[in-house]
C-alpha cells in the first residue's frame, strides 16, 4: 500500500501489535523518503519540521491533525487515535537530510503535527536517535509535546541545550481532572505534565507552557486558569501562551459530537461562537490580556536565552490575522498539507 506524505511517496508495511502497554494500538510502519519537511507559505514562525508519527494516541477531542489520516484512507476518529503511522527510518533519513549540501542548518520544530512523545515512542524510541543526530550536526531544534515520556530523554536534551539553541514546550490548557479525562483521554495527567515542565527547566532545558486550546465554557473559568498560570510560573515556564479552540472542517464534526455527548448545554453557544473556524478576535484578545495579568500576578516569567518555542505566540493564524495557535494545532494549519 502506498500513501502520500506531502509530495513524497512512502511505502506502508502494516503490522498489528497487541502487546502489553500498547494494547489497542496498530502500528503501521513506513519508510519515509525524507524526514525534514518544509512548511510553505511563510505564515508560520518556523520553516522546517520533523514528525516521526502520524496519528496520535493522545486522542485529544479537539486535535487539528485528525484530517491528516484521511489522506491514507483512515478516518479522523478512532483510526487517528489507534492506527499510528511510524516512520521507522526517521533517524537514518535525518542523517541523510542533514548531510545534504542544500541543508543550511535551520531550526527544526518537532511536535508540529502529532506528538513525538505519544505512546508509540515508548516502543520505537525514535526521538533519542533524532536528538543525538541533531546534536551531532549542531542543528537547533524545538519540541512541543503533551508526553511526559520526554523526561526519558532529559540527559540528551540537557546536553543539546548546553551546546546549541534548544527549546521545549508542554501543552497544558488546564489542570482540571474532568477536562483532562474527557477531552484529552490518552495524555498524561496535566499535573504530571506540569511537573515535567519544572524538571526540564531545572535541568537547563528551557520549557514553556502552551495553555491551549482553551475550550469556552469548559476550561476558561478564571479560577482554573489562574491555577494553571500560577503552576506554570512556579514550574519556571519560560513562556506561557494561550488561545481559544478553533474548529476547522474535519475536526469540527468530531469535536461537536463530543460536545453534544459531554456538554449538551454548550452546543448552541459553540454554534454561535464558531460560525467559521475561529472565534471572534476580540474574544482571543481578551483571553490573552487576562492571562497576561495572571502571569504578572503570579510573579512574572524569568527571561532566558532560547526561551521562546518557535511555535509560540508570535504566530497570528493562517493568513487571517485573527487567532493564535493551539498547541500542536497551530502548526497543523499550514503543516497539514506537507507532512
Ligand atoms: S492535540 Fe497534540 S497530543 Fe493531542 S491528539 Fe493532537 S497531536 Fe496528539
Amino acid at each position: 500500500m502506498a500513501a502520500m506524505d506531502g509530495d513524497r511517496l512512502f511505502e506502508l508495511r502494516r503490522r498489528a501489535f497487541d502487546t502489553p502497554g500498547f494494547r489497542g494500538l496498530e502500528f503501521i510502519e513506513v519508510e519515509a523518503k525524507s524526514i525534514i519537511n518544509h512548511v510553505p507559505g511563510g505564515g508560520m514562525p518556523f520553516e522546517w519540521t520533523i514528525n516521526p508519527y502520524r496519528g496520535c494516541s493522545h486522542a485529544c477531542t479537539y486535535c487539528f491533525a485528525r484530517p491528516t489520516h484521511t489522506y491514507m484512507d483512515m478516518n479522523t476518529g478512532r483510526d487517528f487515535e489507534t492506527k499510528i503511522v511510524v516512520k521507522v527510518n526517521a533517524v537514518e533519513r535525518l542523517r541523510a537530510d542533514l548531510k545534504a549540501r542544500r541543508w543550511k542548518g535551520d531550526h527544526i520544530a518537532m511536535g508540529t503535527a502529532t506528538d513525538p512523545y505519544q505512546r508509540a515512542e515508548g516502543k520505537y524510541r525514535l526521538m533519542p536517535g533524532i536528538i543525538r543526530t541533531l546534536i551531532e550536526f549542531a542543528n537547533p531544534f524545538s519540541i512541543l509535546t503533551k508526553g511526559t515520556l520526554i523526561l526519558r530523554d532529559l540527559p540528551l536534551l540537557a546536553e543539546a541545550a548546553g551546546a546549541m539553541p534548544v527549546s521545549t514546550a508542554m501543552s497544558i490548557a488546564h489542570l482540571d481532572h474532568e477536562v483532562w479525562r474527557t477531552a484529552e483521554p490518552g495524555t498524561p495527567h496535566p499535573r504530571k505534565r506540569m511537573e515535567a515542565v519544572a524538571r526540564l527547566n531545572d535541568a537547563g532545558v528551557p520549557c514553556g507552557v502552551m495553555m491551549m486550546p482553551i475550550l469556552p465554557g469548559i476550561s476558561d473559568d478564571a479560577a482554573g486558569m489562574r491555577a494553571t498560570v500560577t503552576a506554570a510560573v512556579e514550574a519556571g515556564a519560560t513562556f506561557i501562551t494561550t488561545g481559544y479552540l478553533h474548529l476547522r472542517p474535519g475536526v469540527r464534526e468530531e469535536f461537536m459530537g463530543w460536545l453534544a455527548a459531554e456538554h449538551p448545554g454548550l452546543v448552541g453557544r459553540y454554534e454561535t461562537m464558531y460560525p467559521k473556524v475561529y472565534p471572534p478576535s476580540s474574544a482571543q484578545d481578551r483571553l490573552k490580556r487576562k492571562v497576561a495579568v495572571m502571569v504578572q500576578d503570579a510573579g512574572g516569567l524569568q527571561p532566558r536565552e532560547h526561551a521562546r518555542f518557535s511555535l509560540a505566540s508570535t504566530w497570528r493564524g493562517p493568513r487571517s490575522g485573527t487567532a493564535g495557535g493551539t498547541g500542536h494545532d497551530a502548526a497543523v494549519q499550514l503543516a497539514l498539507d506537507v507532512e
